[in-house]
């Protein structure tokens, strides 16, 4: 199992460029896990932490990081969470212990377009639900966590990516299983790992580096996001309600022009193999992840079923 391990880490380090002073770990609980280990390995007794909030997986950032240290709202997208704030408009801390953000919403279907530029303060990423879409600079950031269940396949897994200075700054009540340091240590395996999920997402780093690389699936997904857009917004019927540039290229939620045409559109829709298109309960409408492992052909054929949907029932 080591060497799987090991093949894993050092084809993730391939694919994102991992420069050789972050840490890779592979941990388990989630990214939920993180949301807690976050202001445990960064945020010292009476530290702040800045936060920004773009929709539903930032809020329960928010939430949990409340639990263990004050956190100050930089910016809120408010209304129904449907933009990035720019960055010109976050109210930052100077001393703030780290600033947290969430690049892909995966219920609002939000997409930050940017990497916000915070200074010297450590900027940590939730990349759950865009991490392997396209190519990242990983040097902008202090720590990049990402839930493994999407774009890297299997559940059970969470990958941490983490600037080596940050490492050592945990309190000293910070739970053995999330010090970031102590796992480092042990290579992830400080105890049993989820090895299982660990070789699934080993085989998957394979397939990406198969396809060609980050590069290619950026050029996949683009090309995705932009049919489906298309189709959305050349339709008249059919509708989204995110700000065009932050527009996220992994989960697009549209809505029909009446809640009473979503039941038979899901029954069509699944009547011709298309499954999982109805939105997050909170929000409603559909929702259309469209990960790495959905080829063009599966956008397709979604594009081809909701032009008929519209022809009969519009
Ligand atoms: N953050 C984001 C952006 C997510 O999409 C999710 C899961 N959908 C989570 C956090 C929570 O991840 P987990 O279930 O691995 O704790």
């Amino acid at each position: 199992f080591v060497g799987i391990a090991e093949q894993a880490e050092a084809d993730l380090r391939e694919l994102l460029a991992v420069p050789a002073s972050y840490k890779v770990l592979f941990l388990q609980g989630g990214a939920t896990a993180q949301f807690a280990a976050i202001p445990y390995n960064l945020a010292g007794p009476g530290a702040v932490a800045d936060y920004v909030n773009t929709g539903a997986w930032s809020k329960k950032a928010i939430a949990e990081a409340k639990r263990y240290c004050k956190v100050n709202v930089a910016a809120d997208a408010g209304g129904k969470y449907c933009t990035v704030p720019a960055r010109d408009t976050w109210q930052l801390t100077p001393s703030a212990a780290y600033v947290h953000y969430t690049p892909n919403e995966t219920i609002g279907g939000v997409e930050f377009p940017f990497i916000p530029d915070v200074g010297d303060v450590p900027l940590v990423a939730d990349f759950s639900s865009t991490i392997l879409s396209r190519p990242l600079d990983v040097s902008r950031f202090g720590v990049i966590y990402a839930g493994a269940q999407k774009n890297i396949g299997p559940a059970g897994l969470v990958v941490v990516i983490v600037r080596e200075d940050l490492l050592g700054r945990a309190r000293p009540e910070t739970p053995t299983v999330f010090d970031w340091k102590a796992m480092a240590a042990d290579g992830s395996m400080l105890n049993t790992p989820a090895t299982y999920s660990w070789y699934v997402a080993g085989a998957v780093f394979q397939w990406i580096k198969r396809q060609g690389g980050l590069a290619a699936m950026e050029r996949l997904n683009r090309a995705k996001a932009e049919k489906l857009y298309a189709a959305i917004d050349g339709s008249g019927f059919y509708q989204n309600p995110v700000t065009k540039d932050c527009r996220s290229w992994m989960n697009v939620p549209f809505t029909l022009p009446s809640d009473a045409l979503d039941k038979p559109f899901l029954e069509g829709a699944k009547a011709a193999g298309l499954v999982s298109l109805a939105g997050h309960r909170s929000v409603g409408g559909m929702r259309a992840s469209i990960y790495n492992a959905m080829p063009m052909a599966g956008v397709e054929a979604l594009v081809e079923f909701m032009v008929e949907f519209q022809r009969t029932r519009g």
